[in-house]
């Protein structure tokens, strides 16, 4: 039986990343994967399949908006074969630059399905064995079913099935209100289904502040998205015309009808057949792995990242944990954990939704002191010539120095102007440092020197 220093299981964004790194250090290492298609979720079914789409959904609405623009666009329609020829050829070249990359690293791949025989063994599908002095789980996400009845059985449609569509739905319920459930809803929408959306918490992206999941809800409301939330779902059946859902909203009983129905409902941890219970490791209440701030679960020489690990389910987040965890287990010194005081998140939806650093909630919570500030778009010239008016930047720093603390950006391109923020965060500048870089007019961006002025006057105005 073969032994190697270093093992991940999984080739996805932290099993690759993981394996890239501790056979760098010198490690002898090897990926175990048991896909047919090597990539991982990122790349084959997650961030670049949907934000493919999602941005030809864009360029299909502004066409359809031309005549705001002053231009006639007379019949700006879905190709739905074509975008997913597009899509296709896009995500083909990712994956194979990554498949060449893991047959090119200096580390075996080992192409099986892994489970724990015992907490240094691994039992693969092939029939062999192999034994690791480390290793790392990267065994990502699958579709969560929650219980509503009738939902296991109906067929409903999970992200990967509406990633593929090369049909125009007529109508589709969405159960559901986090990201990938506004994000493909409003995609949905704009190629032409009717969308019903339902969710179960009182907000949608319940995760975060009611601003801005209140701009989100009123873009996609304005265009023509029915959104029924603080619903309890009481089931779900399917007949020769479709699928219905009944759930209580606002003290009735409510059934909504649809061609087609897609389980937006989250994901959960994919550990099941990996045993972890034979190599003795923990697992939370939720499926995930329990790990500690240097990815070590609770076998130290066993480490988790990425969706299987939490907290969340981020591929930027994925890669730094995985990175981290190859260069604890290779003893590399002076590491530090990863740093959720600079999480950063984005919503692909339009407008965008990107969150960095500290939410307001947080910091109500942890009872740090804090100034904000804010700025909507409806207001700022660049984004009026662009009829880009929904949402608005606020920042929180602070309230002695001006330091940054987090940041919120609900608007066009959000998810790039976080940016701006993300190198001074992590640098710990305050405003005032922010205030002497230069601004160009008229930028989109220039709208954060807004929120920077006014939490600047107010330390100077209490101080
Ligand atoms: C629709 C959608 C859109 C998304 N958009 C974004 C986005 O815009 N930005 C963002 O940051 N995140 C996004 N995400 C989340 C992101 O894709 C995940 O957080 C990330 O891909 C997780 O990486 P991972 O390495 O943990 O898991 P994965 O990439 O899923 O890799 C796990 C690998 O493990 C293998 N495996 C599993 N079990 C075993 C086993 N027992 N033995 C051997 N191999 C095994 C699998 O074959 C797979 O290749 C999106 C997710 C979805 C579903």
């Amino acid at each position: 039986m073969k032994t190697y220093d270093f093992i991940a299981i999984g080739g996805g964004s932290a099993g690759f990343n993981a394996a890239r790194v501790a056979a760098g250090l010198g490690m002898t290492t090897a990926v175990v994967d048991g896909a047919k298609e090597l990539g991982g979720l990122c790349i084959l079914r997650g961030c670049m399949p949907s934000k493919t789409l999602l941005y030809m959904s864009e360029v299909l609405h502004l066409a359809r908006h031309g005549k705001t623009f002053g231009l006639h666009i007379p019949s700006a329609r879905a190709d739905l074969a074509a975008m997913q020829k597009r899509k296709r050829r896009i995500i083909v070249d990712f994956a194979n630059y990554r498949e060449k990359a893991l047959h090119a690293g200096k580390f075996d791949l080992i192409r099986a399905h892994a489970r724990f025989a015992d907490a240094h063994t691994l039992e693969l599908s092939d029939g062999n064995r192999i034994r690791g002095r480390h290793i790392l789980i990267g065994t990502g996400s699958v579709v969560a079913t929650p219980p509503v009845p009738g939902l296991a059985v109906a067929g409903a449609w999970t992200s990967d099935e509406v990633l593929d569509l090369d049909f125009i739905p007529p109508s589709v319920i969405v159960l559901g209100g986090g990201i990938v459930a506004c994000e493909l809803a409003q995609f949905l929408s704009r190629i032409g289904s009717r969308v019903t959306l339902i969710q179960r918490s009182e907000q949608l992206l319940r995760d975060h502040s009611p601003e801005a999941a209140g701009a989100v809800r009123d873009a996609l409301a304005a265009e023509g998205i029915e959104i029924l939330t603080g619903t309890k779902p009481l089931k779900v059946s399917r007949g020769q015309r479709g699928f219905s859902v009944t759930f209580e909203h606002e003290g009735s009983r409510v059934v909504r009808r649809a061609a087609h129905l897609f389980n937006a409902l989250g994901r959960r941890p994919n550990t099941e057949s990996l045993s972890p219970g034979a190599a003795g490791i923990r697992t939370l209440a939720d499926g995930r792995i329990q790990t500690n701030r240097w990815q070590q679960t609770n076998q130290p020489h066993i480490y988790a990242a990425g969706d299987c690990a939490g907290p969340v389910e981020i591929v930027h987040v994925a890669i730094q944990q995985a990175e981290l965890a190859a260069r604890h287990a290779a003893g590399c010194r002076g590491l530090k954990p990863v740093d959720y005081s600079l999480l950063l998140n984005v919503v692909f939806t339009d407008p965008q939704l990107a969150t960095l650093g500290l939410t307001g909630r947080q910091l109500r919570d942890k009872g740090v002191p804090f100034l904000e500030a804010s700025y909507p778009f409806n207001d700022h010239g660049k984004s009026i010539l662009m009829e880009a008016n929904h949402g608005f930047v606020r920042l929180f720093a602070e309230p002695r120095r001006g330091r940054l603390l987090g940041a919120e950006i609900v608007g066009k391109d959000a998810g790039e102007l976080i940016h701006v923020l993300t190198g001074p965060l992590a640098l710990g500048a305050t405003v005032h440092d922010l205030l002497r870089a230069p601004w160009y007019h008229p930028t989109l961006a220039e709208i954060i020197t807004y929120p920077l002025e006014e939490i600047a006057e107010k330390i100077q105005s209490d101080s």
